[in-house]
């Protein structure tokens, strides 16, 4: 509730920047910039608190405000010797919202407040402009008639509109007469009176009130409201400001503009800047005329150009920031209304930082704060070339950056065999993929699913290759059979060109220009910066040479996670693999796997030479095996129609029906919780033998090159310690017999991954085989909330977001309240057990900045993340370590 004496009204030569929370950002500034002597408008700010109590008790809030807001007008009035509602010289306000955060959707500004049917000829006369004092008068009703009351702009427009008709086509608004205006101010109040009620309010009181009472009740209109939540906004509520009006819109000495101390799409250190004479308020980026540039200004307003320029100077110098300012010029004489740290394009963020570490402006630090990491993966990705002309068919889940152009192929054979025939840039397009689709995936430039969220098989795959993907795009009907899809009415066949966008979603039929990314110089420097900074390590999760070199690029230091199975799942490679799956001996099992070891070594060998000495951690084989195998129901029925044509030998079709058994055999009602990881090795040590060889193998030919190699082996899904001795004392036999017949000096590990709350619980015990600890947290999520993450996040999970169960999905960002603790406990009994026990996070965590923060915070020695967004990643570990200091 109101405490009586608590202070809601603060002149701007109270206030300072270090208010931002009370005064808002805007009501901050302009305390600061009074503070500091600049040329600005006096006014007061009604306090961010005061908008809070007003949702608990409105009319108490209003009665304490209003002889305080007098108060403050009456210090205005004895400061610019003139009266709020004088018929002969009145004192004009504007009234403008200014929450702490940036944010849309609040209420637009009310300009020239204070004007009357009487006050407005006073003006003109004070003035000797009356065609000034009727337009401030036009634009005032219309103001505050949108803005405070809510009628549609339109309708105002309409008739601004039929008065410029009238003199002639092109016209403008300063070709309007002051009989024009006049008979646009009878319109205006005849509309109002008929929209309301009620005459328009002739009383500035009442005008300055309802306008106040419009800004609190903004602070929670829908549009609000949606972009706070969102944008995770806290209810800070909004400040009002009130400010003594200066006009731009006097005549051609007069004028208003914005200008920024660098140029925010490219960084440069330009002053930039657009203004428009003889203008009030948003005429600038309303565009009611084309507004004229800096260079323009120094003809047209020499003195005021200089003085601006050094004033920019100044602002920058002390907000240690680029700022956005907005200015008026009232016959001549300059004045700043708002100034702001600008908003800026990812490239242009870098270049800033970078540049003002250079010139001594702020400290590395403070560069590397200045990023918001996320926003960084644009600079990595090509994007849509917003100026060009498109249209969107359709939005999915943005579930990997990036935007392509590419023909339609509804299928993963035809894919590879464009790509390797006639290298066409194709976009696999599917209602979702499998494992069997990989190679379709690579061969693709770009993936679009009907299905599937974030986590679908699609977009795993995608983000760790790093191309683009859009996918649970429900509104696309895709026809397998007819080899096309539609939306509504549109048709797209197969050959076709798509356009998707992986950053943002959207799906376009035909080519759109796209943009390259910008890996510039600032941004490597930047880059090196946060290597400074961070304490903890940078991996990448990679699982080819082209991966493993992408990584390097991007700065990882290391492997974090080699998914083995995708090794497995290359076309050529499957048959063999089917083959080691269904044998029905071990030795059957063992020919297969003869042929498997020299290309996993070969792949071995790749990655290791090319990582040149940084650590590698192999994982050795986690999914189910099923995942190698065709799709069940597909094989049944192919099998049947095989039957019923007779278009198989007898052979072929004993062998399709062999595989049939063994996929029944396999199935599983779980699999995420089957027959996956070390289970996998402890049933079929052979696997894991086979794939220790040949990391052994090809970790010892490299390093009798001279070359030094540092392998990981990672055993996953081990809940007990019994599960990691038997597969570690398995293994250790075979790669030191290994070792010793190359005869060779090796440093190796063998650890294990915690992704099962049980490993956590007892990571003690575990600790005393596991030699290094690397988080799941993909299964760990999944495991510790009891969620299948397919499931949730196709199902349910959008629904507890729509309910407020929960508002982050946490297979994207980690959730600190329960996974993050069991990794912080797993962290603390691990190092009990072996002090110097490095630990990683390897799930897809690894490479989002609020989870990286957590990471650094409990202690762990690296974060693995895929090779594209290293970048993020680097600069999300300096941040950590600033904020935590
Ligand atoms: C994990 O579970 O977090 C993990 C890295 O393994 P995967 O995503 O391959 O299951
Ligand atoms: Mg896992």
């Amino acid at each position: 509730m109101t405490t009586e004496n608590e202070k809601y009204v603060y002149d701007f030569s109270e206030g300072k920047k270090e208010l931002k929370n009370l005064l808002g950002g805007k009501g901050a500034n302009l305390a600061e910039m009074t503070n500091i002597g600049l040329n600005i408008p006096q006014g007061f700010t009604i306090t961010t608190s005061a908008c809070l109590k007003y949702y608990e008790n409105q009319d108490q809030v209003m009665e304490t405000l209003k002889p305080a807001v007098l108060d403050a007008i009456k210090r205005l009035e004895d400061k610019y010797n003139k009266k709020f509602g004088d018929i002969k010289d009145p004192l004009l306000v504007s009234v403008r919202s200014g929450a702490p955060m940036s944010m849309p959707g609040m209420m637009d500004t009310v300009l020239n407040l204070g004007l009357n049917d009487e006050s407005v000829k006073g003006l003109a006369e004070q003035t000797g402009n009356e065609r000034f004092a009727y337009d401030s008068y036009r634009r005032f009703l219309q103001m505050f008639s949108d803005v405070v009351m809510g009628i549609e702009l339109d309708h105002f427009e309409e008739i601004l509109n039929a008065y410029k008709a009238k003199k002639g086509e092109n016209a403008k608004d300063t070709d309007l007469e002051i009989s024009d205006l006049k008979n646009i101010i009878r319109e205006y109040k005849a509309l109002y009176e008929k929209e309301i009620g009620s005459p328009f309010p002739q009383s500035p009181q009442e005008q300055l009130f309802n306008s106040i009472d419009a800004v609190f009740k903004s602070w929670n209109n829908k549009r609000a409201i949606t972009y706070r939540k969102m944008n995770k906004i806290p209810n800070f509520g909004t400040a009002v400001n009130v400010q003594v009006m200066v006009f731009g819109n006097k005549g051609w000495s007069s004028g208003t503009g914005v200008a920024f101390t660098r140029d925010p799409s490219t960084g440069e250190k330009r002053r930039f800047g657009e203004y428009l004479a003889n203008a009030q308020g948003e005429d600038v980026v309303a565009g009611i005329r084309t507004p004229k540039t800096m260079t323009e200004m120094k003809e047209e307003f020499p003195k005021v150009y200089d003085e601006l320029m050094s004033l920019m100077e100044k602002l920058e110098n002390h907000y240690k920031d680029m700022q956005d300012i907005e200015f008026t010029i009232e016959d001549g004489e300059l004045f700043i209304l708002q100034t702001r740290n600008g908003k800026r394009t990812p490239t242009s963020a870098v270049k800033i930082a970078v540049d003002m570490v250079k010139e001594g402006l702020i400290t590395k630090e403070q560069a590397i704060m200045s990023i918001d990491a996320k926003s960084i993966s644009d600079l990595l990705f090509k994007s849509i070339d917003d100026k060009a002309d498109f249209e969107v068919i359709a939005k999915g889940i943005n579930a990997s950056p990036g935007a392509v152009t590419g023909i339609a192929i509804f299928d993963s054979d035809r894919t590879e065999e464009l790509k390797n025939k006639e290298n066409m840039d194709v976009i696999l397009v599917r209602p979702q993929t499998k494992p069997d689709d990989v190679h379709g995936l690579y061969a693709s430039v770009g993936v679009l699913t009907q299905f599937g969220g974030k986590t679908s098989h699609a977009a795993v795959v995608a983000r760790g290759i790093g191309k683009p993907a859009v996918v649970g795009a429900q509104d696309v009907k895709i026809d397998i059979k007819n080899k096309q899809f539609t939306v509504g009415n549109t048709i797209v066949k197969e050959g076709d060109y798509i356009t998707i966008d992986g950053t943002t979603g959207r799906i376009i039929k035909g080519k759109v220009p796209l943009v390259d990314p910008e890996l510039t110089g600032e941004f490597i420097e930047l880059l090196d910066i946060a290597d400074e900074i961070k304490k903890l390590g940078v991996r990448a999760n990679a699982d080819t040479p082209t991966d493993a070199t992408k990584a390097l690029e991007f700065g990882a230091q290391g492997i974090g996670l080699c998914r083995t199975e995708h090794m497995f799942m290359a076309q050529e490679r499957l048959p063999v693999v089917q083959q080691m799956i269904m044998a029905k001996t071990t030795e059957e099992r063992q020919v297969a796997l003869d042929k498997i070891l020299p290309m996993q070594k070969g792949d071995f060998y790749d990655i290791f030479k090319i990582m040149k000495g940084k650590p590698v951690t192999i994982r050795l084989l986690d999914p189910p095996l099923h995942e190698f195998l065709p799709e069940f129901t597909e094989l049944l029925l192919e099998t049947q129609k095989l039957k019923m044509t007779n278009a198989a030998t007898d052979e072929e079709l004993k062998e399709k029906e062999e595989l049939i058994h063994i996929i029944r055999t396999l199935h599983e009602e779980n699999p995420m919780m089957g027959l996956r990881g070390c289970r996998l090795g402890i049933t079929w040590p052979e696997i894991n033998e086979m794939q220790v060889r040949a990391i052994f193998q090809a970790a010892c030919e490299i390093k009798k090159e001279g070359i030094n190699v540092k392998p990981e082996v990672m055993i996953p899904l081990v809940g007990m310690l019994s599960e990691l001795k038997i597969v570690k004392d398995q293994l250790v036999k075979i790669a030191k017999e290994t070792i010793d017949h190359y005869n060779v000096d090796l440093d190796y590990k063998f650890g294990t991954m915690i992704e099962i709350p049980r490993a956590a619980l007892v990571a003690d015990k575990i600790a005393t085989e596991a030699e290094f600890f690397s988080f799941g947290t993909n299964d760990l999520t999944q495991m510790t909330f009891g969620f299948s993450r397919d499931d949730a996040e196709g199902k349910f999970l959008p629904i507890y977001f729509e309910r407020g169960v929960m508002t982050d999905n946490p297979f994207e960002i980690l959730d600190q309240e329960g996974v993050g603790q069991l990794m912080k406990m797993a962290i603390q009994k691990g190092r009990d057990t072996r002090k110097d026990l490095k630990c990683g996070i390897c799930g897809e965590h690894g490479g989002e900045p609020s989870s990286i923060d957590f990471a650094h915070r409990i202690g762990l020695n690296y974060v693995s993340c895929s090779p594209y967004r290293i970048p993020i990643a680097r600069i999300a570990a300096a941040q950590a370590n600033i904020k935590n200091k």
